[in-house]
């Protein structure tokens, strides 16, 4: 057997089963053996009865009584009650009434599983049944978990991982040795074992820190393979002239924060020098960087450059087309747009102004203007909301013409060390600072109970002359799904909020119905905007101060919090009230992290904290920007710093040697990072 092998080649696995292990991406051998358990189950020591928490999984010894299984039509129900000193459990299997004839009223067993509350009852779900000796040396081990799908069973996945590992000896090391051993990190043949099936808490612990350090090793050296050497380029672009910036300045409703002061300084030095600008400004969700990208623009054209400001949606670049204009127009500033809901002669007729200079700043959608504009001078490109484009795409634009200055905008909150990985060409500005006169935004986390009053407090809002979102999960009803769906919630609303003008908003209308809807929501006809997180990036609506989000067990916190952003926009009070459904202990512990928090660096960071322990390869999977198996730049923000400071000070060569010999040996599939980049 070898790495590439697929993995039929292994015994008991014929096409049927390759093809489920093809839809978890794992069709080698070698992929097999990265292919890492999602969490470990552990066998803690039985409670008493009375002890059991709903929600959790809990282990009792007891005796059985009552052992019955019914059927009615679909439904085979198989039920016996548990007794113990301290009281009375029942326990319920589905479809395995088989199980009857090896449960006996004579034996004490030790019973584990999930336990739900049913009425005023608890209950065992399928729960597992141990004799005592049994579960006793159970308790010594970890046994994976591993992510599964539908027909694939934990055990079939235990069984071929058993047989890959045969192949973990051979597998190659690609830190290289004087690292390894001053950081003392275990050969990766023993990593594997440990990580798939460990020998305690402790091992398991030291196998996970080698594989995360090797991991950030290979991570850091292929960025900076990715983005070269940071160079100093010589820019024909010197603007000098910020007299008008002052006015601008002087003119604004309200006084720039110090952190945004210092921004713009940093960005007139920048764009003074005789070199190159590129430079990502980090700033929480509604800490003002719009105005930033308005004066580096205004900065621009002062002195004769064009700009143009990229972002990732349709509804944004009108928000920021009506917001430049109505700042810079006043100062003589041709503002311009092009998006691709345009008609045909109108994006003809906005290139053409562009190429001719008759634009000063053209604001769209990024795609489109990267791949369609040749400008007549262009001086500075803003890319807002980098979080939602790759890193390879950041700098394409700016490869046209005379290289223009960059200035990159991001909410994402990520730690320095990591920011200055991704961006190592890049320097940065942070605004941490909120705008003066903002009320912290009051959170409540509630159960679906409190509907009723949710309503009143958003009719208060409403006859304030306030508006409102309503986010849900879903565009329409589902049948699989039970969750709160926009087509028929909005008709719902509008039901309840006679009088006030109820729309929706949702990815599957076109982009001039979501521009129609959203220009109305931010002219304050609409005053209830039902949505989905088609808003989630950049809206600003300052007059909006609740946003009422349905279902929030479905999302992330980090997407929580960018949603939660678009209201506390203003200096009014904003409320933001998520309602979640069943009773899940983890879900409540999660959600009250934003309910107490309004601070996206520490949300984003218990995030990880909660995740961690439980569920160690989660990781910063679904984050978009890239993709790691086992690191997590929260948690192991200790590791990653020493990774990227050892992959930093190997040579050239060694680096360029390393990586690749790991694209050899099927790099490619064994990291996931490598996947998302293979296509540059
Ligand atoms: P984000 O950083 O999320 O892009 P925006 O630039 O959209 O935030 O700003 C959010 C709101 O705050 C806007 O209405 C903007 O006009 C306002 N704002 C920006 N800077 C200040 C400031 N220094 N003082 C008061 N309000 C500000
Ligand atoms: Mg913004």
């Amino acid at each position: 057997m070898r790495p590439d092998d697929s993995v039929d080649t292994i015994k008991g696995i014929g096409d049927k089963t390759r093809s489920l292990f093809e839809k978890l991406d794992v069709n080698t051998v070698g992929e097999l053996l990265t292919f890492y358990p999602r969490e470990y189950e552990t066998f803690s020591y039985p409670v008493k009865i009375k002890e059991l928490v709903p929600g959790r999984v809990g282990a009792v010894e007891a005796s059985l009584s009552n052992i019955k299984s019914i059927r009615k039509g679909n439904l085979d129900l198989l039920t016996c009650t548990a007794k113990d000193s301290t009281g009375i459990v029942d326990l319920a299997w589905y479809n395995q009434s088989y199980l009857k004839s090896s449960l006996s009223v004579a034996y004490h067993y030790i019973i584990r599983g999930k336990v739900v509350k049913k009425g005023k009852f608890l209950r065992f779900e399928q729960p597992k049944l141990y004799k005592r000796e049994e579960y006793l040396s159970l308790m010594k081990t970890l046994s994976p978990i591993y992510p599964l799908t539908a027909g694939l069973t934990n055990n079939a996945v235990k069984k071929a991982v058993k047989q890959a590992l045969v192949l973990a000896e051979d597998v190659p090391e690609y830190i290289p040795a004087d690292i390894r051993k001053k950081y003392k990190l275990l050969k990766k043949g023993t990593c594997l074992n440990e990580v798939h099936f460990p020998k305690s808490e402790e091992t398991l612990c030291d196998a996970k820190k080698t594989l995360i350090f090797e991991e950030f090793f290979l991570f850091a050296l292929f960025l900076r393979e990715m983005s070269g050497k940071k160079e100093t380029l010589k820019s024909p672009h010197i603007f000098k002239n910020d007299e008008i910036c002052n006015k601008f300045i002087a003119g604004l409703p309200f006084e720039l924060t110090r952190d945004q002061m210092n921004t713009f300084e940093d960005i007139k030095k920048d764009t003074s020098s005789g070199r190159v600008m590129v430079r990502l400004i980090q700033g929480d969700v509604g800490s003002g960087k719009t105005v930033i990208a308005e004066l580096a623009a205004l900065l621009a054209t002062a002195s004769g450059a064009q700009a143009c400001v990229m972002v990732p949606t349709e509804v944004l670049a009108n928000q920021h087309y009506e917001d430049f204009k109505k700042s810079l127009e006043p100062l003589g500033v041709k503002v311009d747009i092009l998006t691709g809901s345009l008609k045909a002669s109108d994006k003809k007729g906005a290139r053409k102004r562009a190429e001719e200079g008759e634009t000063d700043i053209l604001i769209g959608t990024q795609a489109l203007i990267q791949d369609s504009v040749a400008f007549k001078n262009l001086g500075l490109v803003v890319t807002d909301e980098q979080h939602r484009f790759g890193v390879n795409q950041r700098l394409t634009l700016s490869d046209k013409g005379n290289i223009p200055h960059v200035l990159v905008m991001s909410a994402t909150p990520i730690p320095r060390t990591l920011a200055m990985m991704l961006y190592g060409d890049m320097d940065i500005s942070v605004i941490k600072e909120m705008p003066k006169g903002r009320l912290p935004i009051k959170n409540a986390v509630v159960g679906a109970g409190y509907h009723e009053a949710a309503y009143k407090h958003i009719e208060r809002e409403l006859s304030a002359g306030h508006q409102a979102y309503v986010i849900c999960p879903m565009v329409e009803a589902s049948e699989l799904l039970d969750a709160k769906d926009v087509t028929s919630y909005k008709d719902e609303l509008a039901d309840r909020f006679k009088g006030y003008e109820v729309e929706m908003l949702h990815g599957r209308m076109t982009p001039a119905q979501k521009d129609e809807i959203m220009g109305r929501f931010a002219s304050g006809e609409v005053k209830l905007l039902v949505s989905t997180t088609v808003i989630e990036v950049g809206v600003n609506v300052p007059n909006a101060t609740v946003m009422m989000i349905e279902n929030s067990e479905r999302f992330g916190l980090a997407q929580l919090h960018q949603l939660r952003g678009r209201v506390g926009r203003g200096n009014a009070q904003s409320y933001c009230i998520f309602f979640y459904e069943g009773n899940d202990e983890n879900t409540k512990e999660r959600l009250n992290v934003i309910g107490n928090s309004n601070d996206g660096f520490f949300i984003a960071s218990e995030d990880m904290r909660l995740r961690g322990p439980g569920d160690m390869f989660l990781g910063l999977r679904q984050s978009g920007e890239f993709e790691l198996k086992v690191g997590d730049i929260f948690r192991d923000a200790d590791i990653l710093k020493l990774a990227t400071e050892e992959a930093n000070a190997l040579s050239d060569s060694k680096r360029s040697e390393i990586l690749e010999e790991t694209l050899r040996n099927g790099g490619k599939t064994m990291f996931a990072f490598f996947k998302a980049y293979a296509s540059i």
